[in-house]
């Protein structure tokens, strides 16, 4: 049986259940993923690096394993994709920069060691805006993913390679990172389901700095329960990234599937105003009618702090990253600039070469935010914003189980669209970046289709470390609209 007819074989469980039981061999489903990958890739753009030798070396590994007698893990041979902006031990890692071109990780990150672990088979590094900063992937240094479901469009960004090569089925689930909206509003453009866990629930150790009290680690699959599956490899305390969180990891299996009847679903009045796309309006509206069909009580709430999520995450997110983006000066990573008589001479000209625009135009922002005078003016007032703003969500979260809303105001733009237009690409994140804000778990799953044929995303938020919840609203609607 090959993996391309065996039933099931698609997602996440029914690959590693034929894997582990000897159904079906993982260099076999590898093989099946990397004829996808030969297919398509020329076309779509979805990868920095196809690691196709030590693939084919873990998928072996994995069936010796199993010849063996023994069990290779809960995602045995399961072929993910991993960001490029996460390290891989002897593999490039870019982060889609210039500036990083040719530097090899010492080690792995955690979460790409947690799913070697399990016996996931890593195929390749994704493509993404340089340093995860952007929402179309057209900020990649080197070429920009195109959308499989309509090539002429964007695939969201910054985690576009990711989310695509589920799409395009070259992968059977990946990872992203997400700072402002990154897994779910790519998830959203393409048609799958991306997952930005709570702040803290997985280890950011080995994911290359943006904005770190904002960026998280999270999975993208074809459906709720393969990313829980995901999530459930990667979540939980580890000691190399001080703000993970010491809280039990729960099987996040368990709530899949039970009832909602009874749940409290808030819909905020302040994510369907101006802006909203009529067509991703009333496919959520109708997402919504499911679960209240399904016995939910749907809540009308109000998150009055939403409006300035853009300016204050704008403020919180550049100023770190020019803090963290500073250590790139050609000494210890990367390229470096071949002429400059002086030390800083050679600082300048390893960056300007090395950096895009867009990341120039980050380190100026957040530079400018942080200096002397201007601290309390934006930085320090964007602090408390970025409070309020979280106490939005605590007060509704005393009268509602989960908050259902968009992901994204318009569906996949067209490719060079929003280019010349910073602030219209910003604001592509504005029903996301509140999650980021507050460290809130928040999920995208599709939710019906444009006219165009073009998928539209519902993202449902909850508590701190409330995926089980997420999850479970997720499949429901996610059940609802299969049926
Ligand atoms: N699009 C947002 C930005 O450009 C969010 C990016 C992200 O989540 N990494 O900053």
């Amino acid at each position: 049986m090959t993996a391309r007819q065996a039933p099931g074989i698609g997602s996440v469980a029914g690959i590693a259940a034929a894997v582990r039981s000897g159904e079906i061999s993982a260099r076999s489903v590898l093989q099946s993923s990397l004829e996808r990958v030969a297919d398509l890739e020329a076309d779509l753009h979805c990868f920095n690096a196809i690691t196709a030798e030590k693939a084919m070396a873990d998928a072996d590994a994995v069936d010796r394993l199993v010849g063996s007698g023994l069990d290779p893990g809960p995602l045995a041979g399961v072929p993910v994709a991993l960001k490029d902006n996460l390290c891989t031990e002897g593999i490039p890692t870019t982060c889609s920069s210039r500036i990083l071109a040719g530097w090899m990780p010492p080690y792995d990150a955690t979460v790409v060691s947690r799913l070697r672990c399990a016996g996931a088979v890593p195929v390749g590094k994704t493509n993404l805006d340089e340093f995860a900063m952007g929402s179309s992937n057209e900020n990649s240094g080197f070429h920009p993913v195109h959308n499989p479901r309509d090539r002429s469009r964007v695939p969201g960004g910054s985690s576009g390679g990711s989310a695509a090569v589920i799409a395009a089925g070259t992968a059977v689930a990946s990872i992203g990172s997400d700072t402002g909206g990154s897994i779910r509003q790519p998830a959203a453009f393409c048609g799958v389901v991306g997952l930005k866990p709570t702040y803290g629930r997985v280890s950011r150790y080995g994911l290359i700095a943006f904005a770190s009290s904002l960026d998280h680690v999270g999975p993208f699959g074809k459906s709720v329960k393969d990313t829980a599956l995901m999530l459930q490899q990667m979540a939980g305390r580890e000691p190399l990234d001080s703000t993970s969180a010491d809280v039990p990891v729960p099987n996040y299996l368990d709530q899949i599937g039970q009832p909602v009847r009874g749940l409290r679903i808030g819909v905020p009045e302040e994510y369907f105003g101006e802006g909203l796309d009529p067509e991703v309006r009333s496919a959520v509206e109708a997402g919504i009618q499911e679960l209240a069909k399904a016995g939910c009580e749907i809540v009308p709430i109000s998150l009055p702090y939403s409006k300035y999520a853009i300016p204050t995450y704008y403020v919180v997110a550049t100023a770190e990253a020019s803090s963290n983006l500073a250590r790139y000066d050609g000494v210890r990573y990367g390229v470096r600039a071949r002429e400059g008589k002086t030390l800083a001479e050679m600082y300048r000209r390893t960056r300007d070469a090395g950096f895009g625009a867009e990341v120039k135009r980050r380190i100026m922002l957040g530079t400018y935010v942080l200096s002397a005078g201007y601290y309390d003016a934006y930085y320090l007032k964007a602090q408390r914003v970025r409070r309020l703003l979280a106490s939005d969500f605590d007060r509704a979260f005393t009268k509602v189980d989960a908050i259902v809303t968009p992901t994204t105001p318009t569906p996949a733009f067209k490719l060079g669209e929003k280019m010349d237009d910073p602030l219209a690409m910003y604001l592509a994140d504005i029903f996301t970046v509140t999650a980021n804000l507050a460290g809130i778990p928040g999920m995208s799953i599709p939710c019906g289709k444009s006219r165009e044929g073009l998928p539209i995303g519902m993202q449902i938020l909850g508590k701190h470390f409330d995926e089980p919840m997420v999850l479970r609203v997720g499949h429901a609607v996610e059940h609802a609209m299969a049926g």
